[in-house]
């Protein structure tokens, strides 16, 4: 099928804009440095995962679901995006929602995304750890179908194949706009949590034929891992849409050298990014995911992986929810103002 041919629903604002950072590439005096600003998809404060919830609950609709169960760590924006996206539709939603982060304390585990999870009417669960996310959601589904409903579950981040579609799409609006400013892009920067984003961004690349490099920014997982859970998805896009792909081991590139202590951590450079990109161009970024993808980009330009003249497009994938509940973590290393 062509992608075309998936059902898809319109909840995300799009096309989303892409802007120059203009004072962020003259900071950092290398390569120009776009922004595709994927924190103002909409759908109850922004972010990657209205993209992929668009085809995601499509195919839930058209089963007939009648309960969304999704997972993710406690301040997940896909299960935020997700809760708001089920209650656009009317149908109930199920957020299983284990304690991966060691992370303690009241904004943790009540503001930003939870709270956003709360006001939007999802059903929360909060569980131990992983092991016990998948016996909950097994609970939860059988009682749906006990119950005369049909439970849909999407996975962790709204990461299948059917899911990464939405950054296949995206890949179209992208080049789109670059065709509209007769531009193009040298490289892309994005975050890989999941892995959808980041393979529905090869999977678009190799639909249009283009070979722009892709740097995966890794915030869980080490290399190895995430490279394999990255390349299956972009197969596995790339076959629902009958697209040939070959040798993606040397297409996906997935760098681990940004996620410090561990996944929801924050990290030193996180910090400096954070406050950087927010005091130079007014730009929010979250402390999860593109404050550690920002700080990759840094790292990148620094190490001369990019030539002035280049064009880098650092793909915004939103969370700034998260802020909020990091902000006994945050406020007290905001550097001074000099
Ligand atoms: C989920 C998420 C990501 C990672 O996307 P994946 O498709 O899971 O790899 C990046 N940034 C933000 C803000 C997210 O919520």
């Amino acid at each position: 099928m062509k992608l075309a041919d998936f059902p898809r629903l319109e909840i995300a604002h799009r096309p989303t804009p892409l802007e120059p950072l203009r004072r962020l590439s003259a900071h950092l005096g290398g390569p120009e440095i776009l922004v595709k600003r994927d924190d103002c998809t909409g759908l109850a404060g922004g972010g990657n995962k209205a993209r992929k919830l668009e085809y995601l609950l499509a195919d839930a609709q058209a089963v007939g679901a009648t309960t969304i169960i999704t997972s993710g760590g406690v301040q997940s924006n896909h299960a935020r995006q997700t809760a708001a996206a089920a209650a656009r539709l009317g149908l109930r939603c199920e957020l299983v929602l284990p304690e991966i982060v060691a992370i303690s304390g009241d904004s943790y585990a009540a503001n930003g995304n939870v709270l956003l999870d709360r006001l939007l009417g999802a059903r929360l669960h909060i569980v131990a750890d992983s092991a016990a996310a998948r016996q909950k959601i097994s609970e939860i589904a059988a009682g749906v179908a006990a119950a005369g409903g049909l439970p849909y579950v999407i996975p962790v981040g709204g990461s299948n194949a059917l899911g990464a579609l939405g950054y296949v799409a995206a890949v179209g609006e992208l080049f789109e706009q670059l065709a509209a400013g007769q531009a193009a892009v040298d490289a892309i920067i994005v975050v890989n949590g999941s892995g959808g984003t980041h393979a529905g961004i090869v999977a678009g690349l190799i639909a249009h034929g283009s070979s722009i490099p892709v740097y995966g920014i890794s915030v869980a997982h080490a290399a190895a891992v995430q490279t394999a859970t990255t390349v299956r998805l972009v197969r596995e896009s790339a076959e629902l849409l009958g697209i040939a792909c070959a040798e993606l081991e040397n297409r996906v590139v997935v760098l681990d050298q940004f996620i410090g202590p561990g996944y929801g951590l924050p990290t030193p450079e996180m910090r400096a990014a954070l406050a950087l990109v927010a005091r130079i161009e007014g730009l929010l970024l979250d402390p999860v995911y593109t404050g550690k993808g920002m700080a990759g980009l840094i790292e990148l330009v620094q190490r001369r992986e990019f030539r002035a003249g280049q064009r880098v497009l650092f793909w915004h994938t939103g969370g700034t929810p998260g802020l909020f509940a990091y902000e006994p973590q945050l406020t007290p290393t905001i550097p001074p103002l000099s």
